[in-house]
């Protein structure tokens, strides 16, 4: 246990205080770099979206179909054994309808994210992703839904080479 700290040395400076111009302050930007490798699956996983199709890794002793695909299956503790194409069309696992963006301003226009099942992957194994061209309130959960893409020569091997998931229709 450490022991509470009684002097502290400094002035204490308050949300006011940093307002006042009375106290010097400072922005700045760091110029930080950072790089991150994609490892062999999602390396495979990246190329594959800029070629408008949806890879994932079967792993044969639970049978799983893993998307995004992992090299190791995390409940048989063995690496995962085949690549496996799923399609662009699943249903709606959960989802949000958020008023606030990204820096917690609201918005009118809700942001809507969905897990989406993909057919073909494993049930409960989706991907998060943004829905568009929906009615919000026909959204719910079991819908069937299809991706739809940038166009192929604006793909960049992202998740955002989906544009976003739209309805299809329900028979
Ligand atoms: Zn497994």
């Amino acid at each position: 246990m450490s022991e509470k700290v009684k002097d502290l040395r400094g002035t204490r400076l308050s949300a006011a205080d940093l307002e006042s111009k009375d106290t010097i302050t400072f922005r700045g930007r760091p110029n930080a770099k950072y790089a991150w490798s994609a490892g062999i699956a999602y390396t495979k996983y990246l190329e594959e979206l800029k070629n408008g199709r949806i890879v994932g890794r079967r792993c044969r002793q639970c049978d799983r179909v893993l998307v995004p695909p992992r090299m190791f299956c995390e409940q048989c503790f063995r690496a995962t054994d085949e690549w496996v194409y799923v399609k662009g069309t699943g249903k709606i696992n959960t989802y949000s309808i958020s008023y606030l963006d990204a820096d917690a301003n609201r918005i009118k226009t809700p942001i809507l994210v969905a897990v989406v099942d993909l057919d073909g992957a494993s049930p409960g194994i989706g991907i998060l992703h943004k829905l568009g061209n929906v009615d919000i309130e026909k959204i719910h959960v079991g819908m069937p839904v299809q991706a739809v893409w940038k166009p192929t020569n604006e793909r960049e091997g992202s998740v955002t080479d989906i544009l976003y998931f739209e309805p299809i229709k329900e028979e």
